[in-house]
């Protein structure tokens, strides 16, 4: 996974770095989640599930054992450290392990272990005496499709006899080759050329087509034209249709649809941010000089936890990272100008306490979930495209999912009337006072 950096749809941003935030494309944002997240997102929303044909029988499982699997199979499991199936995972996996197969469609927040769930339906379903392949899995990147493979990897550790063939870019195979893999995971543009342009494998023989990270796939220009040939070239009598998503719009239901027919409908509701357990605060400041006097009062006062301060710009974000370095404090930066292995060692240090505060833009403010985080400080205060308050943005920033009871202090600096009347706004549309703070009195955080 060496010498990565993904840089598309950063483009458009490169030349106006002073005056909007940085983009990332919806492929790596979801490859950096991935990435950070160290384990399962934690959960405590219903699941709704949704079917054509009530009366086919549905269950959910509290156990892996309970699955049946191949032993070598579940013996990989627990060696990947799952002792439970997660929510999601306890109605998805007996839905996608019955016989005859059934078609899903599965809708969840990213880190939900929609993934390992497809993953240990593809492997089981492989018969590995025949030497073609039968399960196909696309992705929408050539990163991502080899995070998945890594998790059939880890997965079939203990089932030597099952084999996993990349199609994606790098990965060539001369004219006339047959493809012999029980497993093909791929890009759209890849798996249609070899598929059907080459014909190094048949698309008639595929039992298991997965179509993961659906909501990413269609904001990629051509991806959905593709998949969707691709699947037309399926046996859809006898080809069980799994179809993923982290989010859940109308576009990804229509393609949805298109790809998968009967589906059993699974959604995993999603934790909502909240305000509640947060304690919100502003400084006035006169300048930019001023804001920085703040920002070291503030530092002065963080004895436990740690603090993100976020800015507008990338050029604010270093002046700020490196003024606080010259003053001898140990500051991380996390820009849009590192590439993917540079911000998750940024970030791992963080997470480690090498460093006790963050300066960042906007950039991965969902990403990022620092459990010792305590303070927020929004260096500028978010703001959309047409100068308006972000309040979504806001609300990512500092909100936290408050059933788990975490409390923090957000801190905002306004060095200005428009500034002022965002943090107005703001207030107003939460419904949740923003308390003065006398910057000369940060013993109020403590
Ligand atoms: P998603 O595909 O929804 O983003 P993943 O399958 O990648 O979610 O799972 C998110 C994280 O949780 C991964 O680090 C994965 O290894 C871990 N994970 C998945 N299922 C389980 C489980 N049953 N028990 C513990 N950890 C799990």
């Amino acid at each position: 996974f060496s010498g990565l950096s993904v840089k598309d749809g950063d483009s458009n941003s490169k030349n106006e770095d002073d005056t909007s935030d940085e983009q990332i494309s919806p492929a790596e944002k979801s490859l950096l989640q991935k990435i950070i997240r160290k384990g399962l997102v934690e959960t405590t929303t219903d699941i709704e599930i949704q079917r054509r044909d009530p009366s086919s029988p549905l269950h959910s499982i509290k156990t892996f054992d309970a699955l049946h699997l191949k032993p070598a199979l579940l013996k990989g499991v627990y060696a990947m450290g799952f002792n439970a199936p997660s929510r999601i995972q306890e109605t998805a996996l007996p839905t996608l392990l019955a016989d005859p197969p059934q078609n899903m469609i599965a809708q969840s927040q990213s880190g939900t272990g929609k993934t390992a769930a497809f993953v240990l339906a593809m492997l089981s379903r492989v018969d590995p005496t025949k030497n073609y392949p039968q399960v196909l899995c696309l992705s929408p990147t050539y990163e991502l499709a080899i995070q998945t493979g890594e998790v059939a990897a880890k997965m079939s550790r203990f089932c030597d006899e099952i084999r996993i063939k990349y199609a994606v870019r790098g990965e060539e195979l001369s004219r006339g080759s047959t493809v012999t893999e029980h497993i093909i995971i791929g890009t759209p543009g890849k798996v249609l050329d070899w598929g059907q342009k080459f014909k190094f494998f048949d698309l008639k023989k595929i039992s298991v087509f997965v179509l993961d990270e659906a909501d990413v796939m269609i904001a990629t220009q051509g991806h959905q034209d593709q998949c969707i040939r691709i699947h037309k070239s399926l046996k859809h009598d006898s080809c069980q249709m799994m179809f993923f998503s982290a989010t859940y719009e109308p576009e990804v239901m229509n393609f949805a649809e298109i790809i998968v027919s009967n589906p059993l409908i699974i959604r995993l509701l999603k934790e909502e941010e909240s305000l509640d357990n947060i304690k919100q605060y502003y400084i006035r400041c006169k300048n930019i000089e001023d804001k920085y006097t703040a920002i070291t009062n503030i530092y002065g006062v963080i004895t436990i936890g740690q603090a993100i301060i976020f800015c507008h710009t990338k050029r604010t974000a270093s002046w700020l990272a490196e003024k606080m370095t010259k003053d001898g404090h140990a500051v991380a930066i996390l820009s849009g100008d590192l590439s993917v292995e540079q911000r998750i060692n940024v970030l791992d240090r963080f997470r480690g306490g090498l460093e006790k505060v963050l300066v960042t833009t906007n950039v991965l403010a969902r990403g990022i979930d620092v459990e010792q985080v305590t303070i927020v400080v929004n260096f500028d205060l978010p703001m959309d495209q047409k100068q308006q308050a972000d309040c979504e943005t806001y609300l990512h920033r500092i909100g936290r999912t408050g059933r788990f009871g975490k409390s923090g202090i957000a801190i905002n600096l306004i060095d200005s009337p428009k500034a002022m009347q965002l943090c107005k706004d703001i207030e107003r549309h939460f419904g949740k006072k923003i308390q003065y703070l006398d910057a000369e009195d940060t013993d109020e955080i403590e």
